[in-house]
């Protein structure tokens, strides 16, 4: 089965969950429309490597296309289309005026110079660029894309377009127009999800524990965010590996030591080395995956000693292990709620740049998390109403926002 078939079981669920129009399905489930591009690159050696790139527009019956873009030797057509299908689902259910999409090139980008990258991403933007723009499609940062890239891009676009563009790209540097707030928003996000399904199980902030696997963006913003709200972070892991502490670890110092490590947790002071998969074995009261996508699968669903799951990846968990852990009661906050942060304050910079008129982190954040909240319960609600997992819930939420524009725009 493709990553795109699984990510539409649970939408499938609750569409026959809600009596919805099978139209309203059948549209929702495919693109509308795909784009596949080679970007021919001047390397430093004087050689010329075309790299395949992608961009879907999933949707945009609630508004403008909204999605990141990765850089990743696995991107493909089949992950681009799953990941605009839950960009979708995700700003229907963060009540935000936006379609879905997402895009990448099949790239390591470890292995370019930053010549090489920066070329690399201007000839990307010099391909998507018709099918682009702040009321089109508005991409953003994912894996392996950063604040640089961002500007990169809005350069290279501004070009194209002649004109100062920076509502064309989201995740920028707060001197290109970027939101105070944003690059930690994911990340507390995540937190704000953990509080509340930890409210609703009825345990106390400080007596839940943390495992975090993937200390990126979002990894290391989630530990931030939740030693803020004391809760207490006994595993974490990134690329190199794993470590515990049942003391907790201070996420500042972790991340102050990766910085002086090439990046990674590997080693850290005190800690317990342990493997990737025992951070996700790990018992504590709330694991976190906040790496990639397929970590949690059958083969490891049936260990996981966490009382809940809150997912911050896009996709950690798979179908087969979707159906173990709910047979096993674990319950588990999906990807398109708990990770919807990220796009919220996206949609706070557009907003921002396009009335010219910024805001400050207070109000962000503030702004944030009431949205937050109120997606959560609408979730949480209908996963109540109709006895089903969150994840369900959350694409009743998401198809029950769809389902009136699709019918009033006579689209079905
Ligand atoms: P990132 O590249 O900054 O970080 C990824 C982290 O995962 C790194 O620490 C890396 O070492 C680690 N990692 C990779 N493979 C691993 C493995 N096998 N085991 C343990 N750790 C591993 O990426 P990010 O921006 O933090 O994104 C992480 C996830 O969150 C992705 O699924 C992404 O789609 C999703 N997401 C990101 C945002 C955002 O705002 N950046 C928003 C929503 C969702």
């Amino acid at each position: 089965m493709s990553l795109f078939e699984m990510a539409k079981i649970p939408m499938e669920t609750a569409s026959k969950l809600i009596n919805l129009d099978p139209n309203a399905e059948a549209v929702i489930s495919q693109p509308e429309r795909t784009l596949e591009v080679s970007i021919p690159v001047k390397m430093d050696d004087g050689t010329v490597k075309v790299f395949t790139g992608y961009r879907s527009q999933n949707s945009t019956v609630l508004g403008p296309v909204k999605g990141g873009i990765r850089f990743h030797q696995n991107v493909s057509m089949d992950e681009v289309k799953t990941l605009g299908f839950w960009m979708t689902t995700k700003s229907a259910i963060a009540g935000l005026p936006y379609g879905g999409g997402k895009g990448g090139i099949v790239v390591d980008p470890s292995k370019l110079s930053k010549g090489e990258l920066e070329r690399l991403t201007r000839g990307y933007v010099d391909r998507i660029a018709p099918l682009v723009g702040e009321k089109k499609d508005i991409p953003a940062p994912d894996v392996n894309t950063n604040a640089q890239i961002m500007a990169w891009m809005m350069d290279e676009f501004s070009k194209i377009n002649c004109e100062y563009s920076p509502g064309f790209i989201t995740g920028k540097a707060i001197s290109m127009g970027g939101s105070l707030g944003r690059t930690s928003a994911t990340g507390r996000g995540v937190i704000t999800a953990t509080l509340e399904i930890l409210k609703r199980k009825g345990i106390k902030p400080e007596d839940a524990t943390l495992a975090i696997q993937g200390f990126g963006n979002v990894g290391s913003w989630t530990a931030k965010c939740a030693a803020e709200k004391g809760l207490k972070i006994i595993a974490l892991s990134d690329i190199s590996g794993g470590i515990f502490d049942p003391n907790g670890f201070d996420p500042y110092k972790v991340e102050e030591y990766a910085k002086k490590n090439g990046g990674v947790i590997k080693g850290y002071p005190g800690a317990k080395a342990i493997s990737n998969e025992e951070v996700l074995e790990t018992e504590a009261t709330v694991l976190i995956p906040a790496a990639l996508e397929l970590q949690i699968t059958a083969k490891n669903a049936d260990k996981i000693k966490a009382k809940m799951i809150v997912e911050a990846a896009n996709g950690p968990t798979d179908a087969d292990a979707d159906k173990i852990l709910e047979k096993r009661g674990i319950p588990v906050v999906p990807d398109v709620l708990a990770n919807g942060g990220g796009v919220t304050v996206s949609y706070f910079e557009w907003v921002q740049n396009l009335y010219r008129y910024f805001w400050s982190e207070e109000e962000v954040i503030e702004r944030q998390e009431k949205m937050m909240v109120k997606a959560f319960g609408n979730v949480y609600d209908a996963a109540e109403k109709y006895h089903t997992t969150m994840r369900v819930g959350a694409y009743i939420v998401a198809l029950s926002a769809l389902a009136e524009p699709l019918k009033l725009r006579g689209i079905i």
